[in-house]
């Protein structure tokens, strides 16, 4: 190996959950077995409010809800003086594409490793996929595909190998390894480089290929951090579609990336954090709303001329449609939401305070 890479996935015994037959799945950069023991965290208090999710699931309080692939309540991380995570109250719909997004030096990567089993919180609960990350790492580990911010990747071995050696980590039984691999290739694109080695592909392959080792043992949560760094415009928008493809597979995506247009197109719900702390969270437009946030809204008419409107809200964007064509009929030929969305969200409520 010539690469920092993450350690390989931890041997772990067959998973309750059965190798898929559905196409792929993807590998968990695993963490180490070693290492010192991880302090037990309290046990979840109730989560806020019943109510329902985003994805019109139950918050049922104690204990695992189906309708959350994960919480975390409280969670702290300290190194020496610097909180690098305070008091984290996250809550990730199952099925959601939750885009965690914040300036350098936020805690994202922080908190993903700490999902990951791969970080030891100082204080705080976790769930992931209902287990709890410190004392159940290996049911964590099961459950889940981490992509780390630094790919990892391995030389003198075949993108082929590579992934059976993922597979191998995962004890998937040897005589399904071809239809796997046949199937991790085809949705990565990558089918025609099944005997290239590994470090003689570009960074892009890499990332499409660090992704499919994500999905070897078919997890329920990904945990992207920034795979789309590095990307040029097509390898982004062809991750992008990837994404989406993986969510309609019913996977529940945690992603964090600097890119927030790109987020903005795929993302269910989002976090923002700023030094350590959760600013927002939900759905992108309706916290925007909660802010009292507007967009602007461009009309193109028949004679190519624009105009623009501010609106605060879905009713208003409705209400604006309505009086330009029925009441006032004007001729339009377009009507395009600009200046919204996740940047406008996130300038409005960060000030780039970085610890
Ligand atoms: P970026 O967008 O730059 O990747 P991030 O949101 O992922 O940033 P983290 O890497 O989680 O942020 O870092 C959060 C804070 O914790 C930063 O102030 C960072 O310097 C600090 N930090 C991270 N890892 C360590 C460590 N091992 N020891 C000490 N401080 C650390």
């Amino acid at each position: 190996m010539t690469e920092a890479v993450p350690p390989p996935p931890t041997p772990q015994p067959p998973s309750s959950q059965p190798p898929s037959s559905q196409p792929p799945s993807t590998p968990v950069a695993g963490p180490p077995t070693t290492g010192p023991p991880i302090a037990v965290p309290p046990p979840l208090e109730p989560f806020t409010p019943g109510g329902t999710t985003a994805l019109g699931g139950e918050h049922t309080g104690l204990g695992y809800s189906p309708a959350m692939a994960v919480r975390t309540l409280g969670l702290t991380k300290r190194y020496g003086p610097l909180v690098a995570i305070d008091d984290l109250n996250l809550n990730v719909p199952a099925g959601a594409v939750f885009g965690l997004i914040g300036p350098n030096g936020a805690g994202k990567t922080t908190t993903f490793s700490i999902l990951a089993t791969l970080l030891e919180p100082t204080s705080g609960s976790v769930e992931v996929a209902g287990h709890d990350p410190a004392n159940e790492a290996q049911q964590v580990r099961g459950r889940i595909g981490f992509m780390p911010d630094s790919l990892g990747v391995y030389d003198n071995l075949r993108v082929e190998e590579y992934l059976e050696f993922f597979a191998s980590c995962y004890r998937i039984p040897r005589t399904e390894w071809p239809s796997l691999v046949d199937g991790l290739l085809e949705l990565v694109d990558l089918t025609g480089k099944r005997q290239d080695w590994v470090d003689s592909l570009s960074r892009g392959m890499k990332q499409r290929l660090s992704l499919a080792r994500t999905l070897v043992h078919d997890p329920d949560v990904l945990i992207l951090d920034e795979p789309a760094s590095g990307l040029d415009p097509r390898a982004r928008i062809e991750l992008r579609e990837l994404l989406g493809e993986l969510q309609t597979m019913g996977k529940t995506i945690i992603i964090s990336s600097h890119i927030l247009a790109e987020l903005e197109e795929i993302c269910t719900d989002v976090a923002i954090l700023e030094a350590g702390r959760l600013l927002a969270q939900g759905p992108p437009r309706a916290i925007l709303e909660q802010l009292g946030g507007t967009r602007t809204i461009q009309v193109r008419l028949g004679d190519g001329s624009t105009r623009d409107y501010t609106v605060g809200s879905d009713a208003e964007q409705q209400a604006l449609l309505k009086r330009l064509i029925v009441e006032e009929e004007l001729p339009v030929t377009e009507f395009t939401e600009i200046g919204a969305g996740l940047e406008q969200l996130f300038m409005q409520i960060t000030e780039g305070r970085v610890q």
